[in-house]
């Protein structure tokens, strides 16, 4: 993974910071690219698509798990996933709401900045592809991110600049494509390393947060969803059309979420767990 030196050689955070938001207004006056300005917010959800949710998220999860990859992860507990999903499926929402964080798992913030300082944890910081630039150099549509940071649209990009502070040791950075590509990665890494916690951060837009809550809970990982702005989707048809690839509108994280986001990685990486 490339790394920018400067983070893991500054003496602060803030420092490393500071260096990266200078040499990103830099690329944007030198390569300006498209729409990471506010863009006007969207209704969260239609409430024709508010209806039946959780049995809406059950069949596009079967429907569209064409490897069977979700399934055969399912059979391997089949009583504690179907248990949990259960439990999920009853309470009147899989989550806890604090503006524009969705809470799984956890009661408060404060629960999350402890979990980030937990030995064995593994966390996985994930990031919607529809908040990539349009720019993009490893595409829109993929689970790719080459985060360089001496790449102008990287500079520019949150994702990129997150994934470059993001300490090395017990913490993934993944781009999602899919419900079924963050799906199937989770299951992955439970099985891959059964003795951590697996712990979550991951941009999303509100619907999905709603969505897919339950199967986050089924199978019993903690953490936060970031809600994005900006051209989210917001009914069923705009949901398949993103799960197929096309987005045309960008959506943003916005800027006292990304403050507060850049804080949960600060703590992380001055937890400095061992590997
Ligand atoms: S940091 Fe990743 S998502 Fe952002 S522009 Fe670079 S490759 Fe694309």
């Amino acid at each position: 993974m490339t790394k920018l030196k400067m983070w893991n050689e500054k003496a602060s955070f803030k420092e490393a910071e500071q260096e990266w938001d200078q040499g990103a207004i830099k690329a944007s006056q030198e390569y300006p690219i498209q729409g990471l300005k506010q863009l006007p917010s969207m209704v969260g959800i239609t409430p024709d698509t508010a209806k039946w949710l959780k049995w809406k998220s059950l069949y596009w999860m079967m429907k569209h798990d064409r490897d069977r990859k979700i399934l055969r992860s399912f059979l391997r507990h089949p009583l504690k996933y179907g248990w949990n999903y259960l439990k999920s499926l009853l309470k009147d929402k899989p989550y806890k709401r604090e503006n524009d964080f969705f809470l799984y798992g956890i009661q408060s913030l404060e629960d999350f900045a402890q979990l980030l300082k937990q030995e064995r944890t593994l966390l996985v910081v994930g990031f919607s592809y529809c908040h990539k630039p349009f720019e993009c150099p490893s595409g829109r549509f993929s689970a790719d991110c080459q985060h360089d940071p001496s790449h102008p649209v990287c500079r520019q990009c949150f994702i990129g600049k997150v994934m470059n502070a993001l300490p090395d040791q017990n913490t993934i950075g993944v781009a999602i494509p899919t419900i079924h590509s963050i799906g199937g990665k989770i299951f992955e890494l439970i099985e891959k390393y059964p003795d951590k916690q697996l712990i979550f951060m991951i941009t999303a837009c509100e619907m999905t947060l709603q969505m897919f809550g339950d199967w986050g809970n089924m199978v019993g990982i903690q953490g936060i969803g970031v809600r994005l702005d900006g051209r989210i989707c917001n009914t069923m048809k705009a949901f398949k059309l993103s799960e197929e690839g096309i987005k045309p509108g960008l959506t943003v994280v916005l800027e006292d979420t990304k403050a507060q986001m850049m804080r949960w990685v600060a703590q992380r990486r001055e937890a400095e767990l061992d590997p």
